[in-house]
């Protein structure tokens, strides 16, 4: 039976710092007791990439000239060190930091804008393997909000039960449930998908590393862009500023058309 959703962001995964290399890598560089201020193994990776690239580690006990002459000077603190990066548009040095979500009941509508990014990982629920039983849907925000809610509401209720039995009845003529071959059930199963709406809810599991987030952040809650995806960027945007407030701490964000709109002091 048709049924409504909301979309719903699982973060699931994210970059890990192995300190056993980092500790046998210090030791070895002659550093061993640096020490950073962020309690994030990802900002702390971030500026071990950073520093290891001019050889600016400095601890009580080393002075970074040791290790590079031309330093008379270091930056100290994570947060100073990583907004330094941002500021001077150093992006590719972020990229080593990784996050995984996992977007459940969104769109195929959401996921069809979100994929035109290419610098990212996605895998995307099969409708050529998975049969479709029950067609779920977002109502928008905008028809939720109009004064004519419940009749646009019973309109898209509508819609899903026809497309429910549509699907049904190509099912009964090609009396797939009597099939023994899953190569067929799968080659009717992928055919009959043509006659889903965009709207029908799916779930899809992207990784980006932390410059596509924040780019695609800027791009997707912008008041220019969809309102689902909005939603959705949104979520995740408030989440990994929780998670990487060093990384995020030039993001701003100001609600524009009833969803938030998040924008970079260092956008690059
Ligand atoms: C509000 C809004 C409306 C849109 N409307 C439409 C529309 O009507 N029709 C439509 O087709 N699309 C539309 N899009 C999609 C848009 O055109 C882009 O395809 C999408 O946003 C991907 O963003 P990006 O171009 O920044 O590339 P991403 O894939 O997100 O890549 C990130 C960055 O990496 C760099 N990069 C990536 N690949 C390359 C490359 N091959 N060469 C050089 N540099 C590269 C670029 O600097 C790029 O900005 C819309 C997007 C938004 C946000």
């Amino acid at each position: 039976m048709a049924f409504f959703v909301n979309p719903e962001v699982f973060h699931v995964a994210n970059t890990q710092v192995d300190y056993e290399g980092v500790d046998s890598f210090l030791v070895g560089f002659g550093c061993e007791d640096w020490r950073t201020d962020t309690e994030t193994g990802a900002e702390e990776l971030v500026e071990i990439a950073g520093r290891r690239c001019y050889n600016s580690f400095e601890s009580e006990t080393h002075k970074a000239s040791e290790f590079n002459p031309n330093i008379s000077k270091v930056r100290e603190g994570n947060a100073s060190y990583i907004g330094n990066i941002l500021k001077s548009g150093h992006g590719a040095v972020i990229e080593h930091v990784y996050d995984t979500y996992l977007l459940h009941n969104v769109s195929r509508t959401m996921t069809h804008e979100l994929v035109r990014h290419r610098l990212a990982n996605y895998s995307q629920e099969s409708l050529r393997y998975v049969r479709l039983t029950d067609i779920g849907m977002w109502f928008p925000g905008c028809f939720e909000k109009h004064e004519k809610a419940e009749e646009l509401r019973a309109v898209f209720l509508k819609a899903m039960t026809q497309m429910e039995d549509n699907y049904k009845t190509l099912e009964g003529l090609l009396g797939i449930n009597d099939l023994k071959s899953f190569t067929q059930k799968k080659k009717y199963t992928s055919a009959m998908r043509r006659i889903m709406p965009i709207g029908l809810a799916t779930g899809i599991t992207v990784t980006m590393n932390a410059r596509m987030w924040r780019h695609t952040i800027a791009m997707r809650t912008s008041h220019h862009a969809e309102e689902e995806i909005r939603l959705v960027f949104g979520i995740i945007a408030k989440d990994l500023k929780e998670r990487y407030p060093n990384l995020f701490q030039d993001m701003q964000g100001a609600v524009v058309d009833g969803y938030m709109e998040y924008t970079f002091g260092h956008f690059e």
